[in-house]
């Protein structure tokens, strides 16, 4: 009797174990998905027990991104690109909700970049030729082109949005928001995840990326690209809601006798950006940390001054010597690797 009862027992006992093994024991594993969008290979990862629920999170970003992609192309399709066009005539310019927010919060960057992140400078993109997704131009424009554009600079404080539509004034206009434009996408990708309660995820748009969560036991660990290399440097740790965004000289360029020219171009000279490799940015926002990555970029050596005043804590530079200038801040999440180490300065500054 008493062994009956006490078989009856470890039974139920096995088949509660065996439930909570089948219910819990879902063992989290991460869940990565690829697509083409904005020209760079996107990586969702997402950390989970619930592998249903991360394949349709992830097929619901997979059609955003693929939307965004076309409506913010500043040259192709019918969203930024009509714009464009249509400022190109010196007319006004119908606009959806979500463009006009876009193109406010470009304005609002600029400003808070003093001028160094510039998305008004879609014309000189064109005439360096940095315009096409694919093939890099063969040799820089003729100095005669550059100075007529800086003569008749178009300004990001010529354009007007309100009501559905913009304008600027004159014809010269032609807008580009390549420096920020992925920068957004991720915010509303992170929100997307967050929305499907998803709560450790990754989203890496060649390089640039945003996280949820953690990866397990630990921190997501990402690695910073080599500027001169094809492995990584550096390895950074990212925490929940941070946006690591990374601006250098390899991602688009062209050799001309003998000097790199790049696609990351000073609204002051016409010219690539000079003094810097790349820059990286750590913020909680990605449109931010996408805009002051760009903006530091072009401030080259003088970027400490310009992240001072914008109260970013957390960045890394390369200089155009191989040398690594990081905050204080930056450098508790920075781990270096290979050999021989990067020559190393922390600034002292916060
Ligand atoms: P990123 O890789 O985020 O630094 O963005 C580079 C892209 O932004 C270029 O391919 C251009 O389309 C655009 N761009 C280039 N120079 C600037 C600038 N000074 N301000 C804003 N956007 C820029
Ligand atoms: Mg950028």
């Amino acid at each position: 009797m008493r062994a009956d009862t006490a078989g009856a027992g470890t039974l139920i006992l096995c088949a509660a174990l065996a439930a909570a093994i089948a219910g819990c024991g879902r063992e989290a594993q991460t869940v990565n998905r690829q697509h083409l969008a904005f020209g760079t290979l996107v990586e969702l990862s997402i950390y989970t027990d619930d592998t249903d629920r991360a394949e349709r999170a992830a097929e619901r970003l997979r059609a955003r991104l693929d939307d965004w992609h076309n409506r913010w192309h500043p040259w192709e399709g019918d969203g930024l690109a009509a714009v464009n066009r249509r400022l190109a005539t010196g007319q006004p310019a119908a606009v959806e909700p979500e463009l006009a927010d876009m193109l406010r919060r470009a304005q609002a960057l600029h400003a808070e970049t003093d001028g160094h992140f510039d998305p008004a400078l879609g014309g000189l993109v064109r005439l360096w030729g940095f315009h096409h997704d694919e093939s890099p131009p063969s040799q820089p424009p003729a100095e005669p082109d550059i100075e007529r554009w800086l003569a008749e600079r178009p300004e990001m404080t010529d354009l007007h949005i309100s009501e559905g539509r913009v304008t600027a004034s004159g014809d010269r206009l032609q807008l580009d928001l390549g420096g920020f434009a992925k920068g957004y996408a991720l915010d509303r990708a992170i929100a997307m995840l967050r929305e499907d309660d998803i709560g450790n995820a990754i989203v890496n748009a060649g390089g640039d990326l945003r996280v949820i969560g953690r990866h397990g036991e630990r921190a997501w660990r990402v690695g910073i690209r080599d500027p001169r290399g094809n492995g990584v440097f550096a390895a950074v740790e990212a925490t929940d809601g941070d946006a690591v965004f990374t601006s250098g000289d390899y991602e688009r360029f062209f050799h001309w006798q003998g000097r790199r020219y790049h696609h990351i171009l000073d609204p002051r000279t016409g010219r690539p950006a000079r003094g810097l490799r790349s820059v990286t940015v750590i913020t909680d926002n990605a449109a931010r940390a996408d805009a002051a990555a760009t903006a530091l970029f072009v401030a080259g050596r003088q970027w400490p001054r310009l992240a001072r005043e914008m109260d970013l804590t957390r960045v890394m530079a390369v200089t155009d010597d191989g040398d690594v200038e990081l905050t204080g801040t930056m450098s508790e999440r920075v781990q270096f690797i290979g050999e021989p180490p990067p020559r190393v300065e922390t600034l002292t500054w916060q």
